[in-house]
């Protein structure tokens, strides 16, 4: 058995590279890995002492910035007092308290929460409350979800079966999969013109096959990894109705936009419309600690519990380091100007992302809220592009064609700067 008796951080690298797993990877294959060691505001310290500017926000979720005081302060307190109880049988603070400031933020009508692990199983919780209540209604034979191409729900089985089923990254397992119904991406652009032939073929699925559909399940407005596509919020107050006409729930995948991200707390808040179901992760405790929630409606609640318990129960479910951390983000983020900083952020990435538009090799650039997109004509070379990056001093990590930024709220215009110039150097450089 290989043993850990290394010093140098070449030989723990070289030890990470022919032992432990990172995400979507094949062992001596792909990018190098880098070590950190710190983490502080909105910079990553690398072990040779260099700081990086990040634009990932560890997978979106570091609203806050890292080692915010606010956070540790409420993860301390938590730990001294309790690391975790089973939630079977018992309660505590932390979760209550989190419950109560998610239902407050929350649209009106979303009033029950379920506490789960990581967003997959947010979306695994949606899709099973959707068919428990399909159920209890007495209409078992509404057990199939109906979504739109260029959708990614996560890694799990139930939710891997909603994904792209091209691009969802998932393709070996499809013969394993419960079938579907995908609908066309929707096309229309979030600042485009309406048209209303954008969610005909949606519609058309839904009418022909409303009997075997419990919910239709999306991400609102922004498709995230799949695409990082930006739609019109039309799109989703016509689902809305159609979802009401054909009494099929609307789950509401929000564990990318959720939080402030497009600009308003929830994405399903540019339309103006509620979901049934709303799954809630990444940013939940602003990267702090896995958790997620799946949340709904007292109608879809009360339901499914006239007939019985709904069926899942994690391990460390509510967890109250988690959730007390979560809390104390939420606050955090209440009371701060998170509608202006989002609005600076999107200025800022505008400005600086702009001169990329004229470079060779891109596609496109767009922008929502704190998000920022350069999209190429032809997918990055990982192993080339994702040390030039580091070089430059910004942490980014591209995926297929796709060069984005979803940075902490707290980065300051010249830190968006620095990333920015450093993203369209990288791309002038490695396109040309
Ligand atoms: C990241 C993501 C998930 C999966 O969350 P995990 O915590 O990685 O399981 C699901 N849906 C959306 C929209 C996401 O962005």
């Amino acid at each position: 058995m290989a043993q850990l008796t290394t010093t140098t951080w070449q030989q723990k690298i070289e030890w990470d590279r022919a032992h432990i797993w990172h995400p979507y990877t094949a062992f001596g294959k792909g990018p190098e890995v880098f070590p950190i060691v710190g983490a502080d505001g909105v910079y990553l310290t690398l072990a040779d002492g260099r700081r990086i500017i990040d634009g990932m926000a560890s997978w979106w979720s570091v609203i806050h910035g890292y080692n915010h005081p606010r956070l540790n302060e409420a993860a301390h307190a938590q730990i001294d007092r309790m690391a975790h109880v089973m939630f079977g049988g018992l309660t505590h603070e932390p979760a209550i308290n989190l419950a109560e400031a998610l239902v407050d933020i929350t649209p009106d009508s979303i009033e029950r929460v379920f506490f789960a692990d990581s967003g997959s199983v947010s979306v695994e919780v949606a899709i099973k409350m959707a068919l428990q209540y399909q159920h209890a209604r007495g209409f078992p034979e509404k057990h199939r979800l109906l979504t739109v191409r260029g959708g990614y729900h996560g890694d799990t089985f139930g939710a891997m079966a909603v994904c792209d089923p091209v691009n969802g990254m998932h393709e070996w397992f499809s013969p394993m999969l419960p079938r579907h119904f995908f609908a066309p991406a929707p096309r229309c652009g979030f600042n485009a013109t309406w048209d209303p032939e954008d969610i005909r073929a949606l519609e058309e699925l839904l009418s022909a096959h409303a009997d075997e559909i419990a919910a239709v399940i999306l991400e609102p407005i922004v498709q995230g990894t799949g695409g990082m596509r930006f739609y019109h919020s039309q799109y989703l107050r016509e689902l809305r109705r159609l979802c009401d006409t054909h009494q099929v729930l609307l789950i509401l995948d929000e564990i990318a936009t959720g939080l402030g991200r497009t600009g308003k707390m929830f994405g399903c808040e540019h339309a103006g419309i509620t979901p049934d179901i709303m799954c809630l992760g990444k940013t939940l405790s602003a990267g702090y600690m896995t958790l997620a929630a799946t949340l709904t409606t007292a109608d879809v609640a009360d339901t499914i519990s006239a007939r019985g318990p709904l069926m899942h129960g994690p391990t460390y479910m509510a967890n109250p380091l988690a959730c007390a951390v979560a809390a104390a983000s939420i606050s955090l983020l209440r009371e701060s100007p998170w509608q202006e900083r989002i609005a600076d952020l999107e200025a800022d990435l505008r400005l600086g992302l702009a001169p990329c538009a004229a470079l060779p090799g891109v596609a496109d650039v767009r922008v929502l809220g704190a998000i920022g997109v350069v999209e190429l004509e032809a997918p990055v070379d990982m192993v080339h592009i994702q040390p030039k990056f580091v070089e430059a001093g910004v942490w980014v990590r591209p995926f297929g064609k796709l060069i984005y930024v979803m940075p902490p709220y707290i980065m300051q215009s010249d830190q968006v700067a620095t990333l920015t110039s450093a993203i369209a150097r990288v791309i002038g450089e490695s396109c040309a």
